[in-house]
């Protein structure tokens, strides 16, 4: 039954994307319209939306590692790798190059196209550029694609990760700019905003998303997909995190968010970026098989695979596989991956357009 739907749909997705309904003009009042909508209606819009540029049963595989953990300056309050934050982390160098490529290697062998390197820094020292060069140089002749998380870049440094063939980077905007002054202090919304245009400018995708469940309100939810839908290009990927609360951490005592918000989230995420890849990133150990089911049908279409996320847990290759076996789920290879970039039309300016911390995803 499964393969019979993906054949249907093949031809039609294989069709030119050219899409007049990509905007970059979105208000509050209708994205949190959107996001109020009775719930079948909201994910009927989203998986309609979805499949008319992906494959509603494939899901791209990215693996995440963690390059180099704790002891970061910033005092984002979600974070265990935060020096505020008493979380017990121990902290470690950067890792050695070798190290990296052979991880990598391993992940393409399990099935990951998207090797994501993390690091815990305000930014990274001039002294670390070439061992990090030699990371995505490294992670590249693999023939994975590669994205980076490093915290704010300078000029120099966007040049020099552009040059290696750096594919994405990471910085995550994580909440409404109203909310976010609320889990972080060290650092304001407009740097955020600011590394992931100087890095779209130099050539390299961005992905960008946030945490949901930080005790912000659906309008700060909606607020940051308004600030991301409304970028000049949409972000590539757009990983939603759902909050895990770490002991020692200013978050550690929020309220859970309800599931059924969460999935709102993600529809919402699909319909108002409907060519970026919506990651459901964090936080899939505390959800149920169910849930994950829905954020799939809401448009979520990317995962990380493997059993940590830098610091913390992670479903693992069995229990993924098993839920993807369950639902007629099969990754995504590079030669199914939609690259917006290559293939929207001059027409729709701006189509031609990590991870993660908590203890698991950090938003550098
Ligand atoms: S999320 Fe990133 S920048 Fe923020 S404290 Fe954690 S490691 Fe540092």
């Amino acid at each position: 039954m499964t393969a019979n739907v993906t054949e249907l749909d093949a031809a039609k997705r294989a069709a030119p994307r050219i899409r007049s309904d990509v905007r970059h003009d979105w208000t509050r009042s209708e994205a949190l319209a959107l996001y109020n909508l009775p719930f079948m209606e909201l994910l009927f819009r989203a998986q309609s939306i979805h499949r008319a540029s992906f494959d509603p049963n494939k899901i791209q595989m990215s693996r995440l590692l963690s390059i180099k953990t704790g002891g970061c300056a910033e005092d984002c309050g979600y974070c265990s790798q935060s020096a505020h934050h008493a979380s017990g982390l121990k902290a470690s160098k950067l890792m050695e190059v070798e190290r990296v490529i052979n991880e990598a290697r391993k992940a393409k062998a399990s099935g990951a196209t998207r090797y994501c390197m993390g690091a815990a820094w305000r930014s990274p020292k001039s002294r670390d550029m070439d061992t990090l060069v030699a990371m995505v140089e490294g992670v590249k002749g693999l023939g994975m694609e590669t994205c980076m998380t490093l915290g704010m870049l300078s000029d120099d440094d966007i040049s020099k990760l552009s040059h290696a063939g750096l594919d994405y980077y990471n910085h995550n905007v994580d909440t409404s700019e109203e909310y976010y002054s609320k889990v972080i202090t060290t650092r304001t919304y407009a740097d955020r905003l600011d590394t992931l245009a100087r890095v779209r400018q130099a050539g390299i995708k961005v992905c960008s998303g946030g945490i949901i469940g930080m005790g912000e309100g659906a309008d700060d939810r909606v607020g940051m997909l308004v600030t991301l839908a409304n970028l000049e290009e949409h972000p590539e990927s757009v990983p939603i995190n759902m909050l895990i609360a770490i002991p020692g951490t200013p978050l550690e005592n929020v309220e859970k968010i309800d599931p059924i918000d969460f999935v709102r989230t993600i529809a919402l995420a699909r319909i108002m970026m409907p060519l970026s890849y919506v990651r459901l990133s964090a936080g899939r150990t505390e959800m149920s098989d169910e849930t994950q089911a829905l954020c799939f049908f809401a448009g979520a279409n990317s995962i990380f695979a493997g059993d940590t996320l830098l610091t913390a847990g992670n479903p693992g290759e069995d229990a993924d596989s098993r839920l993807f076996t369950k639902l007629g789920l099969s990754p995504e290879t590079l030669d199914d991956t939609f690259d917006a970039t290559s293939k929207a039309p001059q027409s729709c300016s701006g189509i031609s357009g990590d991870e993660a911390g908590q203890r698991n995803v950090r938003t550098s």
